[in-house]
């Protein structure tokens, strides 16, 4: 292609709003223009890459079975009803309705659309396992598009659906789609992690999210440095390091700030006036004492129900334990007007000792045989002191509530942990039965019972991983495109257009390249030599070869955009060079 018949509109300067590498870049090579604010074209370079990731990710659908079809991007509301995420689904949901008033949602996943099929089209065990994929456009209403083509309301999906009559069958489609993910992504030329994630219930490794490293991700992904573990670190598991852990010693009178009255007896503990001291930083200057000393209790309402949690003052709950720990769906902060009726206790002096007995108290393991702690008083402006954990408070359950930290280790091997940041390009999930019954979608076993079918769904964010591949391949000059997903293999530059011989040249290399069915680019567009090779490095080709003042000699400059240096070759040698590569 040449690149003045192309519409590559490459730009000098980073575009304002353009915050992360893969967003700068993909603006200024000419690949992505916005047309309102998560809404983007693919420019041609671009259509070039994405169609690019989409062979791969069909190549490799196809070899684990699945089969591509092309559902609907307008849905009836019905369709949404039936599942019930019409009402759940939220403001994300882009919601409109026809000339008649129907309402409609445009597709922001495909269960219910792939359910509502399989139910009508599938009813025999004899056409199970059966896994289906589309790539096709998502509407989502994100509240916070941004870095580009990473969180878009409008985006380009793969998402499969496995529909089997067992669970072993479900395990199997599930596996197989892990290991096409696996192959795909690393064809993408991406380093990445698969690591558990939270299926919003109660159960063990039943979904993954596979991430794409890179520090600009929104996730945090948590790792052993010393065996395979990796987890999403809203449910990483993790044991606190020796080092870390609370000594017990009273708190010191002489590091207690003046102004502390003296503690009144109050059963075991001792109470203290702790005036406007709500939170921990403001505790621990108070009585000078670490964070590790206080206990901090969280007013929690669990699927509605009143549950105070405890963890140590220099830890952060973790709502998503909580919630998986007692199979809850939903965990929210109680209001302070709760705090007070339904626990009769102050907001910011919340404590475990004299709770109302129907309120269960959960702690986090490092709770157990804490000593001589700090904790709420349950009245404004007050804490208890010398409280020892079990002797003065009840704890109904003990468990793993705090998102892991650095210095913690490993739950399995004791390793210690890393924490990465992530993005996600890709979720595995094991659905079971969710949709197949609240949609009454059911097959024929071969007694001739009917059974719910047994459900998987498998996303990839295509247009997201284009951003991600960006953003882990490219310098400070543009991007360094990986050999699969390149959109052409050769950047041809002519660098005077006026000087026939150099132009003769320049297109008998175009041409036998192109014979040898070798994608190339081939500027020769009258402009600045500086400008062409700017541009070169910009769009990131693998190899940039340069036709230039020794062109008479038959010789060619050849530079991969990987490495710094350059080289001559003749030009008789470059179309075998070139298929080397
Ligand atoms: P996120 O936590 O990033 O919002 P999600 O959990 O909502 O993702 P899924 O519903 O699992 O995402 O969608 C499958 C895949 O689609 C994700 O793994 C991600 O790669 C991609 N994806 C999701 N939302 C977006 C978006 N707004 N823009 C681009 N890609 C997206
Ligand atoms: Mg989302």
């Amino acid at each position: 292609m040449r690149l003045r018949h192309t519409l590559i509109p490459t730009l000098r300067d980073d575009p304002s709003d353009a915050e992360t590498a893969s967003h700068r870049f993909m603006a200024r090579a000419g690949l992505i223009r916005q047309l309102a604010s998560g809404v983007y074209t693919y420019l041609p370079l671009g259509y070039r890459v994405l169609r690019n990731v989409e062979r791969i990710i069909r190549e490799e659908m196809e070899k684990a079975g699945a089969v591509e079809l092309l559902l609907p991007a307008l849905h009836p509301a019905e369709l949404w009803q039936e599942s019930g995420r019409w009402d759940v689904y939220g403001d994300e949901l882009m919601r409109l309705k026809d000339r008649n008033g129907r309402p409609f949602a445009l597709g922001a996943t495909h269960e219910e659309a792939i359910t509502s099929l399989v139910r009508d089209e599938v009813k025999s065990y004899k056409k199970l396992p059966l896994t289906l994929y589309q790539i096709q456009t998502k509407f989502r209403d994100e509240r916070r598009p941004r870095y580009g083509l990473l969180r878009g309301r409008e985006f380009l999906m793969k998402d499969a659906y496995s529909f089997d009559a067992s669970q072993e069958g479900l395990d199997q489609s599930y596996t197989r789609m892990y290991d096409a993910y696996t192959a795909i992504f690393t064809r993408c030329g991406l380093k990445f992690r698969a690591i558990e994630a939270d299926s919003g219930a109660i159960g063990g490794s039943d979904t993954h999210e596979f991430m794409a490293l890179s520090d600009i991700g929104e996730d945090t992904i948590v790792h052993c440095g010393q065996c395979d573990y990796a987890a999403n670190l809203e449910l990483a598991e993790s044991v606190g390091s020796v080092n870390a852990k609370a000594d017990a010693g009273g708190v010191a009178a002489d590091k207690a700030e003046p102004g502390a009255t003296a503690p009144a007896a109050f059963g075991a503990g001792q109470i203290v006036e702790t005036p406007n001291c709500r939170t921990i930083a403001q505790l621990t200057r108070f009585f000078g004492v670490g964070p590790e000393r206080i206990v901090k209790s969280i007013a929690l309402l669990i699927d509605g129900r009143p549950v105070v949690a405890l963890v140590r003052g220099d830890r952060e709950l973790n709502e998503t334990k909580i919630k998986r720990m007692l199979g809850a769906t939903s965990a929210e902060l109680m209001s302070e007007q709760d705090i007070t009726d339904k626990l009769g206790s102050v907001a910011g002096f919340i404590g475990p000792v004299n709770l109302p007995s129907d309120i269960p108290i959960m702690a986090d393991e490092e709770i157990r045989g804490m000593r001589q702690a700090i904790v709420g008083a349950n009245a404004a402006d007050r804490h208890l002191v010398d409280v020892d954990a079990d002797r003065d408070f009840r704890i109904n359950l003990y468990g793993d509530l705090r998102t892991a930290t650095a210095g913690d280790r490993c739950t399995r091997c004791g390793g210690e942990l890393r924490f990465d940041k992530g993005i996600e390009v890709g979720h595995v999930f094991k659905l079971g039965t969710k949709y197949s019954e609240a949609m009454r979608a059911t097959y024929l076993d071969d007694s001739g019972k009917s059974n719910p079918y047994i459900m998987g769904c498998y996303g990839i964010g295509v247009s997201r991983l284009l951003a991600a591949i960006v953003e882990q391949h490219h310098n400070d000059a543009g991007i360094v495109w990986p050999a699969e997903i390149t959109p052409y293999r050769v950047h041809l530059i002519v660098i005077q257009t006026n000087n026939t011989v150099q132009m003769e040249l320049a297109e008998k290399l175009y041409r036998d390249l192109q014979n040898a069915g070798c994608d190339v680019l081939y500027d020769d567009r009258d402009d600045r030599a500086g400008a062409k090779f700017a541009d070169a490095d910009l769009i990131g080709l693998p190899l940039r070869v340069t036709v230039g003042k020794r062109a008479a000699e038959g010789i060619v400059e050849c530079k991969r955009r990987s490495e710094a240096e350059s080289f001559e070759l003749a030009a008789d040698r470059l179309t075998d060079f070139v298929r080397s590569m």
